[in-house]
C-alpha cells in the first residue's frame, strides 16, 4: 500500500541495501506471514524504531509505556510485550503456572509438583500450542474432533477436565470453531472454577481482540506484525494486571542487584509480593530491543486513526482486479475470498490440478522479480494472493508474472 511503503526513491535505496549485503527482494504476495517478515512498516513506526535505536531509555520504562499503548488499543488492563505472538503464548502459560512465586519462575519448564496443567478442546491443538509446553504446561484435552452424535463438545466436558493442577484453559481464536464450545461457555465455566483462559488471538484482528477482552479473556497473545502492522519480532499480551506483572516479571533481565532492583510495574500497579528480584525466567530467551518497543508503541497508537473498513475495501479491489486479470488465462479461474481465518480477503485462483498449482508457485518464486504466494491450499489445486503487502507499483509487476507463468506451461 503506497500509504506505508514510502517514497520510491526511498524504496530503490533501501533496495540498494539489501542487494549489496546480497539479499534480492521478493514481492509479497503472501501477507504479513512470518516467512517474510510480517507486516510493512509504516514511515511513522520506522522512524520511530530509528529514534530508539540512537538514544537509550530504560526497557523497563518503554514496556510501562507498551502496557499504556495496549491498554487503549485492547481495553486490557495491563500488557506486555515479547519477541511474538508465539513468544506471548509462552509466557501466558509461565505467568499461569508460576504466577509471581520467584522459586516456581526459577523452575520453569520444570513444573513438577506446580499447577501446570492446561485444559484444551481437542479440535483446537494446532502447532502453535507448542509455545505453551515449552513453559512446562502439560495439556489436558477435552471434547471431540468430530460429530457422531450432538455438537462436538459440552460444558459437563470441560468442567470434568478441571482440577487443582489446572493452571489455564487454552482457546484458539479466529479459527475454525466448527463442534467447538462457544467462547462465553469457557470464561462462564472458568469463572466459577477461579481458572484464567488463555487466548490465542494472533489470528484475530484488533476488533476480535477487544471483543474476546470484553467477554472476559484473562490474557490474550497476539503477533506485533500481523494485523497491529508492528515488527516482525514483537508480540503483545494483554490482560489480568497480575498475570501481565507475573509474565514481565519472567521476561524482563534480572541482572541487576537487589539494592537497585525496581519491581516491574503491570499498569502502574507494582507488584506487591517481590522483594527482591527473580533470576533471569523463562521469558527471558524472548526479550525484545527497544526499537521493537517503540515502533509497537507507535503502531499500537496508530490503530486510532486506521479505518479497518477502509483498508478492506482497498484490499478487496486489489483481489478483484487480479482476480479479472488471471481469470481463464492457462485454465486458471480465479475469486476473491473473504471468509476467516485470515482476517483480510484474498484472491484464489484454481488451477486444474494439483500439479499444476505446484509448478505455478515454484516457477513465480524462481522468476525475476520473485513472487511469493500462499501455496497451503496447493493439494487443491488452488494458490492464495494476499493483497495485504503489496505496494501499487508491485501489482502491475504481479500481474505481469502472474500472465507469464499462467501461459508458460508450466
Ligand atoms: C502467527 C500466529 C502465531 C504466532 O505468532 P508470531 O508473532 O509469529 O510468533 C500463533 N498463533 C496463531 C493462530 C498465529 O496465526
Amino acid at each position: 500500500m503506497s500509504t506505508t511503503a514510502g517514497s520510491p526513491t526511498a524504496r530503490a535505496s533501501s533496495r540498494a541495501i539489501l542487494e549489496s549485503l546480497g539479499l534480492e527482494p521478493v514481492i509479497n504476495a503472501l501477507g504479513p506471514a512470518s516467512q517474510l517478515g510480517c507486516a510493512t512498516l509504516s514511515e511513522e513506526v520506522r522512524a520511530a524504531m530509528d529514534a530508539a535505536a540512537q538514544h537509550y531509555v530504560p526497557i523497563s520504562e518503554m514496556q510501562e509505556r507498551a502496557s499504556r499503548a495496549i491498554v487503549t488499543a485492547t481495553g486490557a488492563e495491563a500488557g506486555c510485550v515479547a519477541s511474538g505472538g508465539d513468544a506471548c503464548l509462552c509466557l501466558a502459560a509461565a505467568a499461569c503456572i508460576a504466577g509471581e512465586d520467584p522459586a516456581a519462575m526459577d523452575r520453569l519448564p520444570d513444573a513438577n509438583g506446580l499447577r501446570n496443567e492446561i485444559v484444551v478442546h481437542r479440535a483446537q491443538r494446532n502447532p502453535f500450542d507448542h509455545a505453551l509446553r515449552a513453559a512446562g504446561a502439560r495439556f489436558v484435552e477435552f471434547g471431540y474432533v468430530g460429530q457422531g452424535s450432538g455438537v462436538g463438545a459440552y460444558r459437563w466436558q470441560l468442567e470434568a477436565a478441571i482440577n487443582d493442577k489446572t493452571a489455564a484453559i487454552f482457546y484458539v481464536g479466529g479459527h475454525a470453531q466448527a463442534n467447538m464450545l462457544p467462547f462465553d461457555d469457557f470464561i462462564e465455566v472458568a469463572r466459577a472454577r477461579r481458572v484464567p483462559v488463555i487466548v490465542d488471538g494472533a489470528g484475530e484482528d484488533i476488533r476480535g481482540i477487544r471483543d474476546l477482552i470484553a467477554r472476559g479473556a484473562d490474557l490474550i497473545a497476539t503477533s506485533g506484525g500481523k494485523d497491529l502492522r508492528g515488527p516482525a519480532a514483537s508480540g503483545v499480551l494483554a490482560g489480568r494486571r497480575d498475570l501481565i506483572r507475573a509474565a514481565t516479571l519472567q521476561q524482563q533481565d534480572m541482572h541487576v542487584h537487589p539494592d537497585l532492583w525496581a519491581p516491574p510495574l503491570a499498569d502502574g500497579c507494582p507488584s506487591v509480593l517481590m522483594h527482591e528480584p527473580p533470576h533471569q525466567g523463562i521469558g527471558r530467551s524472548f526479550k525484545v530491543g527497544r526499537e521493537e518497543l517503540a515502533g509497537l508503541i507507535v503502531a499500537l497508537e496508530a490503530l486510532a486513526d486506521r479505518d479497518p473498513d477502509a483498508e478492506r475495501r482497498l484490499w478487496h479491489s486489489i483481489c478483484a482486479r487480479l482476480a479479472d486479470t488471471v481469470e481463464g488465462v492457462g485454465g486458471a479461474t480465479a475469486s476473491v475470498a473473504t471468509t476467516a481465518p485470515p482476517s483480510y480477503p484474498r484472491t484464489i485462483v484454481q488451477l486444474p490440478s494439483a500439479d499444476r498449482a505446484h509448478n505455478v508457485v515454484a516457477a513465480l518464486a524462481a522468476g525475476k522479480p520473485r513472487v511469493w504466494v500462499n501455496g497451503m491450499a496447493m493439494r487443491n489445486g488452488q494458490i492464495g494472493i494476499a493483497p495485504t503487502e503489496l505496494r501499487d507499483e508491485d501489482v502491475p509487476e504481479l500481474e505481469r508474472r502472474l500472465i507469464e507463468v499462467l501461459n508458460g506451461g508450466v
